[in-house]
């Protein structure tokens, strides 16, 4: 099996077939996690958590670059984890949350800083991992996540190794998805254990190469990457680290399962 540990099936690009993506996804036997950017979409990811009895999980957060076009309610945000606790913790983390100084982001890092550490209270407060988005912020990431016990993965992971190291060091997983093919990241995945690898797609987002050349690719025009997509991700890791695409597939699955609580 595999874990799509980063899909945003609770996008707009999804409205038409979710139903029928999902299915293909159980169907080929890989689990997913949606992931949310702000309230709507949080509420939309646990929603369509609920619909499943397996295999499709939710994490419920405001994207950086959100930050300030919505003011962020933990209380709403909690009322979100803890109805979805009770059909059987569906909310798996708290996500996605971080820092973005990216263009025009950069402008407003005081604004992504305050509302990331109120996330990252109400990740402790309900003991739930967090999934962190980070574009030319490390530094400042490290700083904070230094001074806070927390868990959780750096999704799409597009650091150096001396970055990538001190995450590890510090006991956080990194996830990898499409821009692997885009940024020369074969020193990272060479060196970071597979032990700490988690595979995703961001979907509809990065779609791997190989996919788009798929039926689905014709289907959309545009190339939208979805969960099954995932298998190529830990293909190509399998290639840069030289080992065998199952085992890959199996140990990512079980970093997912351990950190999510899957
Ligand atoms: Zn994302």
């Amino acid at each position: 099996m595999l874990i799509d540990t980063h899909a945003h099936l609770n996008f707009k690009a999804f409205k038409n077939d979710l139903e029928e993506v999902v299915k293909r996804s159980l169907a080929e036997n890989v689990w997913l996690i949606n992931v949310g950017s702000k309230y709507e979409t949080s509420k939309k990811a646990v929603e369509i958590a609920e619909k499943y009895k397996k295999g499709v999980f939710g994490a419920i957060g405001l994207h950086p670059i959100h930050a300030k076009d919505e003011v962020f309610d933990k209380e709403k945000y909690k009322k979100l984890a803890l109805r979805s606790f009770g059909e059987g913790g569906k909310v798996v983390a708290i996500g996605e949350i971080g820092l973005d100084y990216d263009r025009e982001y950069g402008l407003f890092k005081e604004k992504q800083k305050e509302v990331f550490l109120e996330q990252l209270g109400l990740s402790k407060e309900l003991e739930l991992p967090v999934i962190f988005h980070c574009r030319k912020a490390h530094e400042d990431l490290l700083e904070i996540l230094k001074n806070n016990q927390i868990h959780g993965v750096i999704h799409c992971f597009t650091g150096k190794w001396k970055q990538a190291k001190e995450y590890l060091d510090m006991g956080f997983y990194l996830g990898f998805n499409g821009i692997i093919y885009k940024l020369d990241l074969n020193e990272v995945i060479k060196k970071t254990p597979l032990e700490r690898i988690l595979v995703e797609t961001d979907c509809p987002y990065l779609t791997p190469p190989l996919a788009r050349r798929s039926p689905a690719e014709k289907r959309d025009e545009g190339g939208r990457n979805e969960p099954i997509f995932v298998k190529y991700i830990a293909e190509e890791i399998a290639k840069i680290k030289n080992l065998d695409f199952q085992k890959v597939a199996e140990i990512t699955a079980q970093n997912a399962k351990g950190l999510f609580r899957l």
